[in-house]
């Protein structure tokens, strides 16, 4: 009981600094991304690719969720693209208030498409809003093609999914027909992207549908 009250409070919290995050993004134009996985899936390498083909076209700043390091932030820097990294020092998620203070980093930077790569996991950063435009999840083959009934929250949430690592398909066990129906179960309205970053498969897609959505702002 009490442990549902603790609960019920702390995403209270979280709800209402994710709406001041939500008016203050909309203030300043910007439109954010959370992009959501298990850890491994590619999120930081989709990251890059997308740098690489809508940087001229696009501000684009990013804040990295990681629980140890700074490694991922790093590896955006190298760009020249704004980027704030948030160490969260065991924590399984990010949440709005670390967003927000975050953000406060990057604000003279000049932003219209935010990108917030969260801590390396499916269940715990489901939850929590930060305030953002849409969620993303990526999805590699070699998790499986069951991963969508396994982790529904975050399918269920997400308005987009990537599956990376399309390029890996003959050598696994995994279907990606199989996949995109299990992530359609959980949620018919999921917009679905296949890429791989090795091989340079569908970033071009993915970019198209970003600068579709940025420019109905
Ligand atoms: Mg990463």
């Amino acid at each position: 009981m009490s442990i549902i009250t603790i609960e019920r409070k702390i995403l209270e919290k979280n709800d209402a600094v994710a709406e001041f995050n939500r008016k203050n993004f909309k203030e300043k134009k910007i439109f954010a991304i959370n992009l959501l996985s298990s850890p491994g899936s590619g999120k930081t390498s989709i990251l890059e690719k997308i740098i690489e083909l809508l940087k001229d076209k696009v501000n684009i700043g990013v804040i990295e969720g990681d629980i140890q390091t700074k490694i991922d932030a790093e590896r955006i820097e190298k760009y020249g693209i704004p980027v704030a990294q948030i160490i969260t020092n065991g924590a399984c998620h990010l949440d709005a208030i670390l967003i927000r203070d975050a953000f406060s980093t990057l604000s003279d930077k000049q932003i219209s498409l935010l990108f917030i790569e969260n801590v390396g996991n499916l269940v715990c950063p489901a939850t929590f809003d930060l305030g953002e435009n849409i969620k993303i999840v990526i999805v590699s083959t070699t998790e499986g093609d069951d991963k969508p009934l396994k982790y529904p929250a975050a399918f269920q949430k997400a308005n987009a999914m990537i599956i990376n690592k399309v390029d890996l398909i003959p050598y696994l066990n995994s279907s990606i027909e199989i996949l995109k129906n299990n992530a359609l179960k959980i949620n018919p309205n999921l917009k679905i992207f296949e890429t791989s970053c090795t091989k340079n498969i569908g970033i071009d897609k993915l970019c198209e549908w970003l600068l579709d959505n940025i420019n109905k702002l």
